[in-house]
């Protein structure tokens, strides 16, 4: 067999094992949600694995996760019998850290450290650290595992500290075990004591209660009752005194949770903590959701969803490779995690569950493409997440503001595919405005604002709203009081040439082609004024538009500028600057 090697942690790996060693993460009891939700993951995978592949030598009789504790010892084990893991998953999974968007966040962590831990406990929220959060309470971690169906188990050790070793383990049991070796007992140790089978009962109860796996541990056996004794006349006395032997050698285990799917039970049933408790199991995420939302559909095509919206983006939400799609569920059996069929890339950022009681177990990505069902889910889970949004904009515009800054220019890109709910899509937009320096607004607030005489919804394109605020294709507008949208996102370059308008008004851009100002009034007054201009500067004109003849079509008279001499417009299909800035940078 393979002797015992010394290896080293990939080196972000290593930098957060510091950080969660230095634990300025102040909650701990945090450790425990993350193992018991790797735990249940194992037992999810499990349990899929032996219905994909029949041939699977695993046992499955009777899956659970149980915590062990060793008070001597100061240990705490969490063990579950679910897929395991062999040497190879071990050095790839634990050891480093496959999360995309790592090198970005470790570059923020760093740059914030110093000045302030609150940021980087902060940091550390959005990120997550799973498995490695172990290292808040213990100074040394062992790992027993043996995957389902191979035959030698893997031991694994680390006191987190830039090495770890790893070699075969004798008898290991099919699954897990995260043996924690406690860091001593500090003045905190009231609060912090993980061998309390009272602090681990609360844990549990708080963060892991909806696993819908039991999570077991071991209790006193209760005292033998006092009434046994008293009624000695009894009939099975003996029998009774012999099993009260038998409990105190193999101590009766308690279930911890309920076990009970939060998606099924009643709305008014379940907390606000509940909530975000599960929503930190299936997202991984450490910071609470924005915004919940359930919704259910009975009859022939019964299904049951539980939806967030996160506070804040993940690093990785516009990576290329950026996970997407929520857990999908089939009578309350998981199916898969991130079903990209459920959701469109634009809301990629929606987490939650969908359990469908119609599909079967043994359901492929392949039928999922196809199926009526799963397609008549999205089409309403799409449908329910737009008006939540909408929602929240006229109700709690705080969070409104909170969550368009961070997905804003993701939902932006449903213009561009979800041709069915463009109209709502618009509707929760919010764009920046020479209305207002501070406030973005609605294109419903902006309609509504729309001066008398005023036919469209005017914008401008560009890098920042300073280059926007500064250009003279504003000044006429602004003469005129008339609002200019300032859109300023790469995203907006694209849809808005693809929009027409916005319920029956009509997108304009400022820059582009002859945009007429004047009223039907003043056209007349200025007809004959006009044509004296034109006459003045027709030698300027042809002069001008002869030596620029390379650079632009046609110089012409503007009575949109009101203090610049000049300026360039393009015509009504012209591609932007913008957009041809960003089409030559993507090589085209
Ligand atoms: P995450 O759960 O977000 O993927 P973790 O750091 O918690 O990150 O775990 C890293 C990976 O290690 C998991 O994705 C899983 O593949 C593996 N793992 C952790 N704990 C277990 C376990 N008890 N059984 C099997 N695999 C596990
Ligand atoms: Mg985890």
């Amino acid at each position: 067999t393979t002797p015992v090697e010394t290896l080293e942690f990939q080196s972000e790996a290593r930098q957060l094992l510091q950080l969660m060693i230095h634990s300025i993460y102040s909650n701990k009891d945090t450790f425990l949600r993350e193992l018991v939700s790797n735990a249940s993951d194992a037992l999810d995978k499990l349990r899929l694995e032996t219905y994909r592949d029949k041939d699977l030598e695993a046992d499955t009789s009777d899956l659970h996760v149980r915590l062990e504790v060793d008070k001597e010892q100061r240990t705490l084990t969490v063990r579950d019998n679910g897929i395991g893991m062999n040497r190879d998953d071990v050095v790839s999974l634990i050891g480093t850290i496959a999360k995309s968007g790592t090198a970005e966040f470790l570059t923020k962590l760093k740059a914030s450290q110093s000045q302030d831990s609150a940021v980087a406990q902060d940091l550390i929220g959005q990120f997550g650290v799973g498995f490695y959060s172990s290292f808040m309470v213990a100074d040394k971690v062992t790992l027993v595992t043996r995957r389902a169906g191979e035959v030698e188990g893997v031991r694994w050790e680390s006191d987190g500290d830039g090495t770890y070793t790893i070699g075969p383990a004798e008898d290991a049991p099919q699954g897990t075990s995260v043996i924690l070796h406690l860091k001593p007992a500090d003045a905190d140790d009231q609060l912090y004591d993980y061998t309390s089978p009272a602090k681990l009962r609360e844990v549990v109860k708080r963060y892991s209660d909806f696993i819908t796996w039991p999570i077991r541990m071991a209790v006193e056996a209760p005292a033998a009752p006092e009434t046994a004794a008293a009624t000695p006349e009894a009939d099975g006395e003996q029998a009774d005194a012999e099993q009260a032997k038998d409990d105190a050698a193999t101590p009766a285990l308690e279930t911890l949770n309920s076990m009970k799917a939060l998606w099924a039970r009643p709305k008014d049933e379940v907390t606000q903590a509940e909530y975000t408790e599960f929503y930190k199991h299936v997202s991984h995420d450490w910071t609470d959701p924005l915004e919940t939302i359930r919704l259910a559909a009975e009859g022939t095509f019964e299904y049951q969803a539980l939806l967030f919206l996160p506070s804040r983006a993940p690093l990785d939400l516009f990576m290329r490779d950026t996970r997407r799609g929520v857990q999908l569920y089939v009578k309350r059996v998981f199916i898969m995690d991130d079903c990209e069929e459920l959701v469109p890339e634009y809301l990629r950022f929606v987490k939650g569950v969908v359990d469908a009681q119609d599909l079967s177990l043994n359901v492929s990505r392949e039928i999922l493409q196809q199926d009526r069902q799963i397609q008549l889910i999205r089409r309403r889970l799409v449908k329910k997440v737009l008006s939540t949004i909408k929602d929240m904009m006229a109700n709690s515009p705080e969070t409104y503001a909170t969550f368009w800054s961070e997905f804003g220019r993701a939902v932006k890109e449903g213009l561009l595919s979800d041709f069915d709910n463009r109209e709502a899509i618009l509707e929760i937009c919010s764009f920046p405005s020479t209305h207002d320096e501070e406030k973005p607004t609605s294109l419903r607030e902006y309609v509504e604002r729309m001066k008398e005489g005023q036919e469209h919804i005017y914008y401008l394109t560009g890098d920042s709203r300073a280059s926007i605020e500064n250009s003279p294709h504003l000044e006429a507008f602004r003469a005129k009081g008339y609002e200019v949208l300032a859109l300023t996102d790469q995203i907006d370059e694209m849809w808005i040439d693809s929009v027409d308008g916005f319920d029956g008004t009509r997108f304009q851009s400022v820059a582009k082609g002859q945009v007429d100002l004047d009223t039907e009034e003043e056209k007349k007054t200025s007809e004959s004024e006009r044509a004296q201009r034109e006459k003045d500067f027709a030698t300027l004109l042809s002069r001008m538009s002869a030596s620029l003849a390379d650079e632009v079509k046609e110089v012409r008279l503007s009575a949109r500028l009101t203090t610049s001499p000049a300026c360039i417009v393009g015509d009504t299909h012209d591609v932007t600057p913008t957009l041809e800035k960003m089409y030559r940078a993507m090589g085209q």
